[in-house]
């Protein structure tokens, strides 16, 4: 029997077309990287992304060519999201945070030949533009009116877009065609780069919606503050126009009071990582607000605190996703919902069950093995390491010769997991910052969110040091919140209610500051690298 079926491309530009013709008025807001206020829809975003798509094809922008661009979350972010793929170019997001030294790295790796920014961000880019031989195209995503003074041979979006109208299809071609690139951040050697599909993308935003994932619909409105530049977005800029929910871009004001005047334009759902919500909920209690619209928050990235669930549950009844995923699984692994079994259990155990990042959705399968590539129980308790396959999932990073797979065709995560008989997973580290202590490991993730519970703590790492007869014990580097001075026993006391003796830091190192990557984590690495100057290590 042949194959009946049409030949549909599973291309991203089938997403955009879909919100246009059957969500048309539906809203796209937020604010411009300017900070003005914008109010669109689907219906013209489609126009103005086909315009994007005819001037890239005016400069010989086309099948393959890969265009770079360092942008805040704005509703002209998404333009050139569905622009430069809608043209056949490859989409290369670009973490401004990131070094100078890394920038220049990832932009020649991937071979940039056109520069979109933001205004704000230009100066970025000036400071390394003369070791970018492959650029020849400059584009400050701004109005004419609006274009900084630059040395660079750059020109403004608006002026770029001159004289065009829109009035054209996308460019076609396969399904696996390669539609962006997004860097890991490199916490060891230089970032690996990663090339989702347009298949890829189109499967993992269908996994996306899904109901036990975001459980997106036309009635919800979608902000996500986890900027597109990391970790593909977390599949937002697709899921939410597949699924026909409007979306907000927030722009670059990520203080909490900038997060909730955009909250308040009808939000249902939105997602970030743990430390901006850490801050939105501090800033909710001390001007004593509440959140109307707001449904449900995706938490990811690093692991979400039970202080942090509680309280946006207790008291402000979001709900709480708590997501574990990397920008190998384009990203999505899980999403902590409530099977049936969990569902039926009291709140205590529901919010225990929540502490883990919850079940892999279909499309997505996950394995826990011992060093050797053994599969390992799924009894909640065996820790080892995780490992995924699937069609979003990488297999070999970008201008490598080989595959990034284990002999046995999965890939390694890096994060060390235990799983239960019903899927749900619990990150307990990444395999380079384990703890073990007398031959047992303990989790710096456990300790960490302990320590965090305590009301003075504002941030909290557990790390490994070494000891003469134990091999490793655990030291807690704690951030006090500002004004506080939290006693070294006090947090013990606490992490002793929840660990056993010897699994509790010996001692507690009270900093100014922790270290972090340019996604915002803990860097242990550097971290120990500063212990070490301090002879602690
Ligand atoms: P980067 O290292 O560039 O920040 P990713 O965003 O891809 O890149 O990071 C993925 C890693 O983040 C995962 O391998 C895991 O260690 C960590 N992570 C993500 N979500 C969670 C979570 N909910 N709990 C614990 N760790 C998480």
């Amino acid at each position: 029997m042949h194959d009946l079926m049409q030949d549909w491309e599973m291309r991203v530009t089938h997403i955009l077309d879909h919100a246009a013709r059957y969500h048309a008025g539906r809203r796209l807001a937020g604010r411009s990287a300017e900070g003005d206020r914008i109010d669109t829809t689907y219906g013209a975003l489609r126009g103005a992304a086909l315009r994007v798509t005819q001037a890239l094809r005016r400069d010989g922008i086309g099948r393959g060519d890969v265009v770079g661009v360092m942008a805040w979350n704005t509703p002209r972010m998404m333009e050139v999201w569905y622009g430069v793929p809608g043209a056949g170019a490859v989409l290369h997001t670009l973490n401004p945070r990131l070094f100078a030294d890394q920038l220049v790295y990832i932009i020649n790796h991937a071979g940039d030949t056109v520069m979109m920014v933001d205004a704000d961000l230009l100066p970025v880019l000036e400071a390394i533009a003369d070791r970018l031989p492959k650029v020849r195209r400059w584009i400050v995503l701004t109005d004419t009116a609006r274009m900084p003074a630059t040395a660079l041979p750059a020109i403004s979006y608006e002026d770029w877009l001159a004289g065009t109208d829109g009035d054209t299809g996308w460019t076609e071609g396969s399904e696996r065609d390669a539609c962006g690139i997004c860097y890991t951040s490199g916490t060891t050697g230089n970032p690996k780069g990663v090339v989702y599909t347009h298949r890829s993308n189109v499967l993992h935003a269908l996994t996306a919606q899904a109901r036990d994932m975001f459980g997106l619909a036309s009635s919800d409105t979608l902000m996500p503050v986890v900027p597109l530049f990391h970790a593909n977005g977390w599949s937002c800029a697709y899921s939410a126009p597949m699924s026909g929910a409007a979306m907000v871009m927030p722009g670059r004001d990520m203080s909490p009071a900038g997060l909730y005047e955009m909250l308040s334009l009808g939000v249902t759902i939105t997602a970030a990582v743990p430390t901006i919500w850490l801050g939105l909920l501090r800033y909710l209690e001390e001007n004593r607000l509440d959140l109307p619209h707001l449904d449900r928050v995706v938490i990811g990235g690093s692991s979400c605190p039970r202080a942090v669930i509680e309280a946006f549950q207790e008291r402000y009844g979001v709900q709480v996703l708590h997501a574990w995923g990397m920008t190998e699984m384009s990203p999505l692994g899980t999403v902590c919902t409530f099977k049936p079994e969990v569902a039926a259990l009291g709140p205590e155990a529901r919010l225990d069950t929540q502490e883990t990042v919850g079940h892999p959705p279909f499309m997505i399968d996950l394995a826990i093995t011992d060093d050797a590539g053994r599969p390992l129980p799924h009894d909640g308790r065996t820790q080892g390491r995780l490992k995924a396959r699937g069609p979003a999932v990488l297999r070999r990073y970008l201008n490598e010769e080989e595959d990034a797979l284990c002999p046995e065709g999965w890939f390694d995560t890096g994060d060390m997991a235990t799983m239960d008989a019903h899927g749900y997973v619990r990150i307990t580290d990444r395999s380079k910052d384990v703890i073990k202590s007398g031959g047992e490991w303990i989790s710096s993730i456990a300790l960490e969110n302990a320590a965090v519970g305590h009301p003075d703590v504002a941030e909290a790492a557990a790390i490994g040091i070494p000891h003469p007869k134990w091999d490793e014990r655990p030291l807690l580097v704690v951030v006090p919140r500002p004004g506080r001075h939290p006693d070294k026993r006090d947090i013990l006391d606490l992490i002793a209610t929840r660990f056993a003796r010897w699994q509790v830091p010996d001692d507690v190192l009270f900093v100014s500051e922790i270290p972090h990557t340019a996604t915002g984590k803990i860097s242990k690495l550097t971290l120990r690298r500063q212990l070490a100057e301090m002879n602690y290590v």
